[in-house]
C-alpha cells in the first residue's frame, strides 16, 4: 500500500469508529499511543492525528498501520490529514527560544526582578510581540501559544531564578536560569539585544526573516537567533561583498584573510580569483537597522569565518589573527620532539 495516500471518506469513517469506541479503547485496538506533537481537530473535538491517519489506511487500504510503520519525521500523520483537508493543532506549545526567553528577561529585569501578571499591559503587549516572531513554525504552536498566561509564567519562573529570590524556583528550564545570568553579567548590552529584537519585530524587518536550522548548527551566540541571522543575511550580500572587494582592490590591497592571510587566487589560481568572504565584524548588539558600511566589513577566508562564528563571544579577525599566531610558533618549537616527526605527513605512493 501506499503509505499517506488516504481519504477523506476513510479519515471521517475512522472519527467515527474513534467516537463511538471511546478514546482509550480506540489506542488499545490498533496499537497507537496518544499523540504528543499533533491533534486532529475535527467539529469542535481532538483526536489523536498519528492512530487516526494509521487507521484511516484500513479503508482505502485494506488494513491499518501500525505506529511502527510510521518512519520518521514526528509530522507525517499530521501533514496527510492536511492533504485530506482536517485541520490540525499542536498539542504542546514549544519550549521557549533564546530570543524569546531574552525578551521575557528584559521584562522581568525593567521590573525590579519580580514576576508579572498576566494582566499587566507589558506582559499583554509582549504576549503580541512573541506571537510575531518567526522563531516557531504556525503548525507547531496551538490556540495558547505565547498568551499573556504562559508570559506571565515565564515571568515568574525567571524571576525565581534570581540568586537575591529567597524561595525555591518555579520552574522552567536551564535555559531560563542561563539567559538570567547573561543578564546579571552584561545587563547594558543584554537590554541592548532586547531593544534590537523589539524594534526589528515591530519593524517587521526581523519577521520575515527565514531561519534556517541547518545552518545554524555551527554558529553560536548569546544574542539569538533572530540577530544571528540578520547578521549572517548581512554577510552573505553579494552586492555589499563586491563593493567591498572593489574598495580594497582599489586601495591596492590584497584579497587575503585579515586573520591567517589566506589568499584563494595563490593557492587555487585563477579558480580562486576575487573569491573572499566577509564577515561583519560590528558586534551583534551594537548592529541596528542601519545600513552596513564597508568598514563594517572585514575580508576573511572560509575557514576562519566558521572558527569565528562556531562559538561565542566571536573573536575580531585580529584577535583569531593573534591566536593563530601563538599556535604557529608553538607548533614552531616543538620539531625537536619525536612526536613531530610522527606526524609529518606520509609520501610514500597512495
Ligand atoms: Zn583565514
Ligand atoms: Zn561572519
Amino acid at each position: 500500500m501506499r503509505r499517506g495516500a488516504i481519504t477523506r471518506a476513510a479519515v471521517l469513517k475512522t472519527i467515527a469508529e474513534y467516537d463511538q469506541l471511546g478514546r482509550s479503547k480506540f489506542l488499545a485496538r490498533y496499537g497507537f499511543s496518544e499523540a504528543r506533537s499533533y491533534n486532529l481537530l475535527h467539529e469542535g473535538r481532538e483526536y489523536d492525528s498519528k492512530a487516526v491517519a494509521g487507521v484511516a489506511h484500513k479503508w482505502d487500504h485494506g488494513r491499518a498501520l501500525l505506529p511502527k510503520e510510521f518512519s520518521g519525521g514526528k509530522d507525517h500523520a499530521a501533514a496527510w490529514l492536511k492533504r485530506a483537508g482536517f485541520e490540525i493543532k499542536a498539542v504542546k506549545n514549544p519550549d521557549w527560544a533564546r530570543d524569546e526567553i531574552i525578551m521575557a528577561c528584559h521584562l522581568v529585569m525593567a521590573n525590579g526582578w519580580k514576576g508579572l501578571n498576566a494582566s499587566d499591559r507589558r506582559v499583554i503587549e509582549l504576549s503580541g510581540l512573541l506571537q510575531l516572531m518567526p522563531i516557531h513554525a504556525e503548525t507547531d504552536r496551538n490556540e495558547k501559544f505565547r498568551n499573556p498566561n504562559g508570559v506571565a509564567r515565564k515571568t515568574f519562573d525567571i524571576a525565581t531564578r534570581h540568586p537575591d529570590y529567597p524561595g525555591k524556583p518555579t520552574n522552567g528550564g536551564a535555559l531560563d536560569a542561563e539567559v538570567l545570568h547573561e543578564f546579571l553579567a552584561r545587563p547594558a548590552e543584554m537590554a541592548e539585544v532586547a531593544q534590537l529584537v523589539r524594534h526589528g519585530i515591530t519593524a517587521g524587518d526581523l519577521q520575515t526573516l527565514p531561519l534556517d536550522d541547518d545552518e545554524n548548527l555551527d554558529y553560536s551566540a548569546p544574542e539569538g537567533r533572530l540577530l544571528m541571522s540578520r547578521h549572517k543575511r548581512r554577510e552573505r550580500n553579494k552586492d555589499l561583498r563586491k563593493k567591498k572587494i572593489a574598495a580594497v582592490l582599489k586601495q591596492g590591497g590584497a584579497l587575503a584573510c585579515e586573520a591567517c592571510g589566506f589568499d584563494f587566487e595563490e593557492v587555487y589560481g585563477d579558480r580562486g580569483s576575487g573569491y573572499i568572504e566577509c564577515h561583519h565584524v560590528v558586534p551583534l548588539h551594537e548592529a541596528g537597522e542601519g545600513r552596513t558600511k564597508l568598514s563594517d566589513l572585514a575580508l576573511i577566508c572560509a575557514n576562519c569565518h566558521r572558527m569565528i562564528h562556531r562559538r561565542a563571544p566571536w573573536p575580531t579577525p585580529k584577535e583569531l589573527g593573534n591566536l593563530i599566531e601563538n599556535r604557529r610558533g608553538a607548533v614552531a618549537r616543538i620539531p625537536s620532539q619525536p612526536s613531530a616527526e610522527a606526524a609529518e605527513p606520509a609520501t610514500g605512493p597512495l
